[in-house]
């Protein structure tokens, strides 16, 4: 198999009770998990499972689907049955579909404790129905949906308010005895999104979602998740993670992964260590970085290589790296573990980068 650095991440995990979403531990000492959203209709069953499969193999380990209406209900003992991963349903207003959603083998259900107004006579029922079916139930706060009575009392989805709003509804359901929870308190703010994880993070022992809400598109949304999630990762709390974009969730994915793996939360594949060029470049790094990352797409092996403009810090960064190129006067030195193996023209910097990238990943891979 491939060698496995050991991992050092940056802080002790947070203690949380560990529960199970289908076959994915969440919380305690269980791997971060990276989650996204199908944006299909889900009584759409092609359309949903195409996208759940498309996000599986970008390495989403838990999806969630909207159930809005019975349609979707009785989509989801389909989709939960043939998804690869743990299939979670998301419901506001309507209990009903909880049950649906927990007698279709969902792997959890999502609620939003402040569009479920009329439910606190339903969570015994609800309760009784997770707890026979082992089926773990997300309280999901959200700033936009604030509970009325909360938003009352704060005036308007401070961290207080949320955290409020979620352990009120853990609450009714501990009264039952029932503990099968994770928790989520989102806002588009990530600095009140922080506050609000910590203050629910030193409240109670229960698994935490993290996500930014409505974090917007692309390349906004991707740096508020970041910032946000590595703050609070790097003091240990969260136990999943949900990217949120206005854009294809498998995109979700990819960020929520490279999230991890910066952090070292999870193990990282492929790295390119490219400088940032400046007047003393010789050559074209912008072009020599991506072509080598185009050249090197899907490859899943743990592999550095280092693509430097010059030779300032060129050597030394290819000697640290597994594999890399320092460039100077249209030439390219080729290090491989630290040993410079040939000197290539420019021109064929980025075939002989690929071709030593591959033949070191076929020797990790033997090993
Ligand atoms: Fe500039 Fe050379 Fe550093 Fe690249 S490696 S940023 S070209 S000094």
């Amino acid at each position: 198999g491939m060698p496995s650095a050991p991992l050092k991440p940056l802080a002790v995990r947070r203690k949380s009770r560990q529960i199970m979403v289908g076959s994915v531990p969440v919380g305690g000492d269980a791997p971060i998990s990276v989650q996204s959203m199908t944006t299909t209709v889900t009584s759409d069953v092609n359309a949903t499972l195409q996208q759940i499969a498309e996000l599986t193999a970008s390495g989403c380990q838990i999806v969630r689907v909207a159930c809005p209406s019975q349609d979707d209900a009785d989509a989801l003992a389909t989709i939960a049955r043939k998804s690869q991963i743990p299939v979670i349903a998301d419901i506001h207003f309507q209990p009903k579909y909880v049950f649906a959603a927990i007698d279709a083998g969902c792997a959890a259900v999502r609620v939003n404790p402040g569009n479920i107004r009329q439910f606190d006579d339903k969570v015994k029922e609800i309760a009784k129905a997770a707890s026979a079916a082992g089926v773990p139930i997300r309280i999901g706060v959200n700033a936009g949906s604030l509970d009325a009575r909360l938003l009352a009392k704060y005036g308007k989805a401070t961290p207080e308010a949320l955290v409020e709003s979620a352990l009120w509804e853990c609450s009714l359901f501990e009264e039952h005895g029932f503990q099968d929870i994770k928790i989520s308190v989102k806002h588009n703010d990530p600095v009140v999104m922080i506050a609000a994880y910590r203050l629910l993070a030193a409240s109670c022992d229960y698994p935490l979602h993290l996500g930014v809400t409505e974090a917007g598109p692309s390349f906004q949304g991707t740096i508020k998740s970041a910032v946000a999630f590595g703050a609070l990762l790097s003091e240990g709390i969260g136990d999943t993670i949900r990217v949120s974009l206005s854009a294809p969730p498998a995109e979700e994915i990819k960020v929520g992964n490279q999230i991890l793996e910066s952090l070292n939360l999870r193990q990282r594949g492929l790295e390119i260590v490219s400088c940032p060029s400046c007047g003393r470049a010789q050559v074209d790094v912008y072009k020599l970085a991506e072509e080598v990352t185009a050249g090197l797409e899907g490859m899943e092996v743990p592999l550095r290589v280092a693509v430097m403009g010059c030779v300032v810090n060129g050597p030394g960064e290819a000697r640290e790296a597994d594999l890399g190129v320092a460039s100077g006067n249209g030439k390219g030195q080729i290090f491989v573990k630290g040993e410079v193996i040939k000197t290539v023209p420019e021109s064929k910097i980025v075939e002989t980068l690929i071709e030593e990238a591959l033949k070191l990943a076929e020797l990790m891979q033997a090993e």
